[in-house]
């Protein structure tokens, strides 16, 4: 009998079970044999806090303090390139409103990535303010808090079935069965499936993929400096990984959940956006993968108890946002069960909050 079970082994459900550690018992539950085998280790890790909506952008600003400082701090200087062609200029001005990034002269933008082809650049921007951030580390940090605090986390234990008995909450999964108060769902692509299992209405979340290439450096040049660089409009984005450079042809498909795989096709025309844009040929794709980005109709995390369930709590739709805005979402959760006044806007918890489906 635990106070508080959490489903979800990816970083919604570490770090919402971190926070929550030193307000009671708390048992994570992850159906996979390590944590972050689904969309939490396939990320292309990056903290950009003007990224995303404004309920986002809120979130990550929220974040941005623990990113920097906790444990030694997980960001890393990246920098952020937008490019665009002569007859993409809408998208680019649209881009430039949303990222704050300083116009600079397509000549300069070659400088800084010199596979970038000037014939075709015709447009760029730039800013300083993203960071890579180390996404292992983070999860592991908070699984470290979860059991020093006298929880447990535990893998290969997939929820089967969940019912309510006694003002309680019973879990069963494929090895035992576990009883607690309250259930935080962190399933990430699985959260309607898992509201499903516990007789709670689902919200609509739906799993999206997006693919990634890892290609060796074009050209043979150090990428380790570069900044992560996008197509305007996000139609491509390019980032150094470990000496080597990740494409995404930012792919946005509605899926079933699952474990998520690469499209060939998807990724070829992806490869092909980038391509157009830069001198270097791609040559040899070393390995791909895909992860599923799961979101509400509106968009937005849904932090915060259900209004019908309120021992059922929703830390869920992260998108393409769930490292960083994990320490503030994961903060609000915890100050919602707890009953403490959130550090976010009033009009912000109402944004994020399951109650605005209802
Ligand atoms: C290609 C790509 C690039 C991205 N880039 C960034 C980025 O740069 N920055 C950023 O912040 N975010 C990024 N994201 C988004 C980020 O990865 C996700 O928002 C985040 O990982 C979601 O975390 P999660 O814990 O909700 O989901 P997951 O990591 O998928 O975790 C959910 C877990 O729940 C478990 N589960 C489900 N059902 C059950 C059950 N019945 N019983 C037990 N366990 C169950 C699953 O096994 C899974 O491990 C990216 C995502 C992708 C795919």
């Amino acid at each position: 009998m635990s106070d508080i079970i959490v489903i979800g082994g990816g970083i919604a459900g570490v770090s919402a079970a971190a926070r929550l550690a030193s307000f009671g018992s708390v048992t994570l539950l992850e159906s996979e044999t390590a944590l972050g085998y689904h969309a939490s280790g396939r990320s292309a890790a990056l903290f950009e806090a003007d990224y995303g909506l404004p309920t986002t952008v809120a979130l990550n600003m929220a974040s941005a303090e623990y990113h920097k400082t906790a444990n030694g701090g997980y960001l890393s200087p990246r920098g952020l390139l937008i490019v665009a062609r002569s007859e993409d200029k809408d998208l680019f001005e649209k881009d430039k409103t949303e990222i704050s990034i300083d116009v600079i002269s397509p000549s300069e933008a070659c400088e800084i990535v010199p596979i970038l082809d000037p014939a075709k650049v015709a447009y760029a921007g730039y800013h300083g303010a993203a960071w890579d951030l180390d996404t292992d580390r983070m999860i592991q940090d908070f699984a470290r808090v979860v059991r020093q605090n006298g929880g447990k986390v535990l893998t290969g234990e997939h929820v089967n079935a969940i019912s309510r008995r006694d003002g309680h909450w019973q879990v069963v999964t494929n090895k035992t069965g576990h009883r607690a108060k309250l259930l935080v769902n962190a399933a990430g692509a699985w959260a309607d499936t898992v509201a499903r299992l516990a007789g709670v209405d689902p919200l609509g979340i739906v799993p999206h993929r997006r693919s990634i290439a890892r290609l060796p450096a074009p050209g043979g040049y150090d990428v380790s400096a570069w900044p992560m660089f996008f197509g305007a409009g996000e139609t491509w984005y390019a980032k150094p990984d470990a000496g080597k450079l990740l494409v995404s042809p930012a792919d946005e498909d509605p899926m079933q959940p699952h474990d998520a795989y690469a499209d060939d096709m998807v990724l070829a025309e992806g490869l092909a956006r980038y391509e157009e844009m830069v001198t270097e040929p791609v040559t040899r794709v070393e390995t791909n993968w895909a992860g599923l980005r799961s979101f509400a109709p509106d968009r937005t995390l849904v932090l915060g108890p259900d209004p019908v369930h309120p021992d059922f709590i929703w830390c869920a739709a992260q998108g393409g946002y769930g490292f960083q805005t994990a320490p503030a979402a994961s903060q609000l959760v915890a100050d919602l069960v707890t009953g403490n006044t959130p550090a976010l806007d009033a009009g912000t918890v109402a944004a994020l909050s399951p109650g605005r489906f209802r």
